[in-house]
């Protein structure tokens, strides 16, 4: 049976090649930085030293939960930091996850937006919640959460739910701040 050219292990069905030999499933979750690079044309040499950097990159980024809001926000009270998922569904754009230290937390806050609409013959509050995130480390930076990203009536069970979360975050968020402060 063969090896993968860089951990040795003996290579199951999934394999992927690349200049010199072929590389096991998770070596390559690392060399293709995650799946977006292809390896065809690397040769050992490369491969190995992407495997170093990805694995010291790893280290350095460490990031235990230690509280979480679904989705949306995750916090490690250990490392006094926080991690935005951007999941595409609630940023609205194009984000890889990003970790920010707690020190950099400048602002954090609700936005509704609310519009009455006649809907069905009888006039309805419609509105959409996001929640709005400034931060500061070189540049100021602004992201944000989309717990409601249509317009539904803010009567309706998921608005106020959606509601008492984005809340939540801020509180969340408010907290890992003073955390800061008191150190
Ligand atoms: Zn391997």
């Amino acid at each position: 049976m063969k090896e993968c050219l860089l951990c040795d292990r003996p290579l199951k069905l999934i394999k992927f090649k690349s200049a010199e030999g072929y590389v096991c499933k998770q070596c390559y979750e690392k060399v293709s930085l995650n799946f977006t690079q292809t390896i065809k044309n690397q040769t050992k040499a490369e491969l190995l030293s992407t495997l170093e950097n990805t694995e010291e990159a790893n280290d350095s980024v460490s990031f235990e939960i230690t509280r979480k809001i679904n989705q949306y926000i995750l916090f490690d009270d250990k490392h006094q930091q926080l991690c935005l998922p951007n999941h595409k569904k609630y940023t609205k754009d194009e984000l890889k996850p990003e970790v920010y230290p707690f020190s950099a937390i400048v602002n954090c806050q609700i936005d509704e937006e609310q519009v009455e609409k006649v809907v069905k013959k009888k006039k309805q509050a419609l509105g959409c919640i996001k929640v709005t995130l400034v931060l500061q480390e070189e540049d100021q930076i602004s992201r944000d959460i989309w717990l409601i990203p249509n317009l539904i009536s803010t009567s309706s069970m998921p608005y106020k739910t959606m509601r008492s979360l984005a809340q939540n975050i801020v509180q969340e968020v408010e907290r890992s701040k003073q955390e800061v402060a008191v150190c």
